[in-house]
């Protein structure tokens, strides 16, 4: 399997699996994808069908990364997948499915259910992929003899499923900015009641958007970067993408009977990340008849798939709203769609990415590609915190189950979508606790707590204060490392 860049640079040049593993950005500023897609035949369908979630991921992440050996593979997808990883379940019984589906009912002649995503150690879907992440490159670091220091900013999600992923490997340590006192309760006992030596919380007095400057800082000092063996683990990184596809094969098995039927996924999106991945299952033949994009009030990526026009937002545009693990101005994995959208041209994929950073977008619509978003099964429709409110509560009333909000985000859009006849799979992303003030809004009542989480508030914190200032934090990365 080679890799290619969606700008174009190097191509004839070879990047295995590994070789983009560890990095970001092609040196072009593309996305790294595969040079073609793996095929799935009807009978590897049958066969897969009955597979345990692990043995599932090493048969489809095989076809990704050839270059590590199949016994190596299959030791790490076991090690990850396990049911005690994934056992912030709601219903004991499942477990060990891992993603376990659960049917809400029938509504306009098609069921409609959640494929839980949010069982895992920080209670968000990140876990599903960044678990994978951090025994890969524990993996991969060893085989080389490297280490690696991840910096990265959080206000909450990414932030906590990458330390959980990374505490106590070897070789690898995590530096994790977040404001200062403005993450939730639950957030920050999350973060820093981890105790492990290879975990940094930096508490940086500002907020976000002083965060996410400080790593660009760091970042574009390549000398730091190189001397302290510098990386990231954000969601354009291929092998989280490649670790989701997993699961829309698993959603789908659970949701049908043979293979003669076709299925919709709704995906709560921020950066395009989850949904990148249903659209990768769907090229490889996994029979999906809608891919349904569900935004909140940041609707980028849902006025994209009405009108053909991307229009990334200032700061100013983007709204801080109760499903905030959707909060994007742009969506940074959606390069990678475009690139399949427009036949895979890498000019023009350059030349639009261009307008993105000069004109803050382009528009398809009058180009024949935008009449192929539907070709390749692309719908949308977004949601306010209005709608999750009462998604929520209608969730809880009629159905007896407690969503989060932005779950509730995705099955409000997913209900402008039914077609009878034909599933529809909700991606639940997390668990209602992490978002506790909204739940107590539309229910007055509080959250369920997965039994793990009992009483973590009170467990003592680890975590240093800094200002916002990159020289500060570079001097705390290097006397670390
Ligand atoms: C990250 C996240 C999303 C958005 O996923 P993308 O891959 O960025 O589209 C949605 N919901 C939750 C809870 C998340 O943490």
């Amino acid at each position: 399997m080679n890799y290619i860049s969606t700008r174009g640079a190097g191509i004839g040049e070879r990047h295995t699996f590994s070789d983009i593993l560890l990095g970001g950005l092609a040196k072009d500023g593309g996305l790294y994808l595969p040079a073609e897609y793996p095929c799935v035949t009807a009978q590897e369908l049958d066969t897969w069908r009955s597979l345990p979630y692990a043995d599932l991921a090493y048969e489809i992440l095989r076809k990704f990364s050839d270059d590590i050996p199949d016994e190596d593979l299959r030791s790490l997808t076991r090690r990850t997948y396990t049911a005690s990883t994934y056992s912030n379940v709601r219903d004991h019984e499942s477990a060990s499915q891992i993603t376990p589906i659960k049917t809400l009912g029938v509504e306009n002649g098609t069921t409609v259910s959640l494929l839980e995503l949010s069982n895992g150690p920080t209670l968000a879907f990140k876990d599903m992929a960044m678990q994978l992440l951090g025994n890969l490159f524990e993996y991969t670091l060893a085989k080389h003899g490297e280490t690696l220091n991840i910096l990265g900013a959080t206000s909450g999600d990414t932030g906590s499923a990458a330390e959980y992923a990374m505490r106590g490997k070897q070789g690898v340590r995590v530096f994790m900015l977040s404001p200062h006192q403005k993450m939730s309760a639950f957030q920050t006992a999350q973060m820093f009641s981890l105790q492990d030596p290879n975990i940094f919380n930096l508490a940086v007095v500002g907020n976000f958007d002083n965060c996410q400057d400080i790593v660009k800082a760091v970042s574009n000092d390549h000398a730091f970067k190189a001397n302290n063996k510098i990386g990231t683990v954000n969601s354009i990184n291929w092998a989280r993408v490649v670790a989701q596809v997993v699961y829309y094969f698993k959603g789908y098995f659970a949701a049908t009977q043979s293979n003669a039927e076709r299925v919709s996924f709704t995906v709560p999106s921020g950066n395009f990340g989850n949904v990148c991945a249903g659209h990768i299952a769907r090229m490889m033949g996994l029979p999906i008849e809608q891919l349904v994009v569900a935004t909140n009030e940041n609707d980028v990526l849902d006025e994209f798939f009405r009108t053909g026009v991307y229009r990334v937002r200032t700061a100013a545009e983007t709204y801080h709203t109760t499903s905030p693990s959707m909060d994007i101005s742009k969506a940074s994995n959606f390069e990678r769609f475009v690139f399949d959208l427009l036949g895979r041209d890498p000019s023009r994929v350059l030349q639009l990415f261009r307008d993105v950073e000069e004109k803050g977008g382009f528009d398809l619509a009058a180009s024949g590609d935008f009449a192929r978003v539907k070709q390749f099964g692309f719908v949308s429709g977004r949601s306010s915190h209005a709608d999750r409110v009462e998604t929520i509560r209608d969730a809880f009333n009629r159905h007896g189950t407690m969503i989060d909000t932005h779950t509730a985000d995705g099955l409000k859009v997913a209900r402008e979508h039914l077609i009878p006849g034909v599933p529809m799979i909700v991606l639940e992303t997390a668990q209602p606790i992490k978002f506790g003030e909204t739940i107590r809004e539309a229910l007055q009542r509080e959250p369920e707590r997965p039994a793990a989480f009992i009483g973590m508030e009170e467990l003592p914190q680890k975590f240093d204060i800094v200002s916002a200032d990159p020289g500060v934090v570079k001097a705390y990365i290097a006397e670390r490392v």
